[in-house]
């Protein structure tokens, strides 16, 4: 157990001064294994997250999130509002797969799948090595006045932040509004659409201010998720950890000499070079223990591999490893709590996998036209109107719509100007109709009818509406 002393780290943000002001991060850059694989993750991810909005699937865009008029598309299935319960499933599933990858292996989403981490730490982060050099560099750039060298290096830097945070935006709002839409307004020109103009004004501000400015506090100070990790991770959770153990020996950590046997010293293997420190990118020390502030970059790992590889001892004192197997050398295993997130997700899958095939192309609702009960027409007829609405889920426009009653013998009469009902891919019709039938088919004041909804001579989709009448048929 740590001293009290030990955790006063615990009391503090490493990004915050002992004043309360911002402590700059300048942190050195990273190499090494980790840093390559992720850098070959985070360009397939990049990739991914400028295309999906560009792609289709069947005419769909494969992912979509059009809140204002409530459309989503997911892996290029359109969800409608009407789809909402499939919609809250999905993201259900998301957040436990989350949760079950976060209670096994930490915060490992946050250093190699977070869009954050990925613009900040492989795009932003390695212009401004470019620009301003490493570690050294930059804090040396930092305290220096205001000469013709750091005007230039710094007004290149930011208009490169903006012009990638303008571009993220757009890339933004494609999965907001559309990307067909977004394409037209560029080449419409912005003059055109100023209303747009202002929401894509506001997201390349915020994007510039996070990833020029406020940058690793997101995940320190603002995402929820990250403030999760104390509830999620146990002795168990795979993390990015530091073996005390072998690091701190019976006598602590020691700078290196060569001239010395540490192991007969009984110093640990941390020769206290305090590069696993310069290259974190939140500012903190990992020797100290998990920490929430630790977003698992691997950027310590790969120092201290180096450092390791340099002094001839073994690779791994910061590494992937659970408290336990530090402690006690216990292997991974999957635990109760572990085995029931996989439970509930794979029953969720089922669900969902089950109200997908179930579900239909089309969907129909007609109601009761508010305010209106009955009316009592010629020949014994009575009528009721209706409005109805039909929306298309799929990519193709369906016509030649026509209404019908089941069981039941009477008229739909639709009012329209036009002859054909035609649903557009991807959108709805809707209008009025009139349903007459004659008072001694009825059976009460209320008859539940069923109404078929026909393409041509295909069913397509049922629903059902309450016809009133008069009570007393006699
Ligand atoms: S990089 Fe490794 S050896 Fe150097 S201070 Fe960190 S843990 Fe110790
Ligand atoms: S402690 Fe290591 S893994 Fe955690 S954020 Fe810092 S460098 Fe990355």
């Amino acid at each position: 157990m740590q001293s009290p002393d030990k955790e006063k780290f615990r009391d503090s943000i490493g990004t915050i001064n002992e004043e309360g002001k911002r402590a700059w991060v300048f942190p050195k850059k990273p190499s090494g294994k980790f840093y390559e694989y992720r850098k070959i993750v985070s360009y397939f991810l990049l990739l991914f997250l400028v295309a999906a909005p560009f792609v289709k699937i069947n005419g769909n865009q494969f992912l979509m999130f059009n809140i204002l008029e409530r459309r989503f598309n997911i892996f290029g299935f359109p969800f409608w509002p009407q789809d909402f319960h499939l919609f809250v499933i999905s993201m259900i599933i998301g957040v436990i797969f989350i949760t079950l990858f976060t209670v096994a292996f930490g915060r490992i989403f946050c250093g190699w799948i977070c869009p954050q981490t990925i613009f900040l730490e492989m795009v932003f982060r390695r212009i401004e090595f470019w620009i301003d050099g490493d570690r050294g560099k930059q804090i040396k750039l930092a305290k220096q006045e205001w000469n013709a060298e750091k005007i230039r290096k710094r007004l290149l830097k930011w208009s490169i932040f903006l012009i990638i945070s303008f571009l993220i935006a757009n890339v933004f709002l494609a999965y907001l509004i559309g990307s067909d839409k977004v394409i037209q307004y560029v080449i419409e020109g912005p003059a055109e659409h100023l209303s747009t103009l202002l929401p894509l004004g506001i997201f390349t501000a915020v994007f510039y201010f996070v990833f020029a400015w406020f940058r690793e506090q997101v995940c320190i100070i603002a995402c929820p998720y990250g403030r999760l990790q104390g509830v999620l991770l146990d002795n168990k959770s795979i993390v990015v950890a530091y073996d005390h153990k072998r690091g701190e020996g019976q006598n602590g950590r020691k700078k290196w000499r060569n001239d010395e046997d540490r192991k007969a010293l009984g110093f640990g293997d941390c020769i206290d070079c305090v590069q696993c420190v310069h290259v974190c990118p939140t500012g903190i020390d990992i020797r100290n223990g998990t920490q929430l502030e630790c977003v698992n970059c691997t950027a310590c790992i790969d120092e201290c591999d180096t450092i390791m590889e340099k002094v001839g001892l073994e690779k791994g004192l910061i590494r992937y490893a659970s408290e336990d197997e530090i402690e006690k050398k216990e292997p991974f295993k999957l635990t109760a709590r572990m085995k029931g997130y996989i439970a509930v997700l794979i029953i969720l899958i089922g669900v969902l996998t089950g109200m997908l095939f179930l579900r239909n192309d089309v969907e129909a609702r007609v109601l009761r036209l508010p305010g209106q009960l009955f009316e009592h027409k010629e020949n014994n007829i009575i009528s009721n109107v209706f409005t109805y609405k039909l929306v298309n889920k799929t990519s193709q426009e369906i016509d030649d719509v026509s209404f019908k009653l089941r069981k039941y013998k009477g008229n739909i009469k639709l009012v329209s100007t036009q002859k054909d009902v035609i649903v557009p891919a991807q959108g709805l019709a809707e209008g009025t109709m009139f349903i007459e039938i004659n008072k001694k088919d009825l059976t009460g004041d209320k008859n539940k009818l069923m109404i078929e909804v026909y393409s041509g001579d295909k069913l397509i989709e049922t629903t059902t509406v309450n016809f009133l009448g008069p009570r007393s048929y006699n």
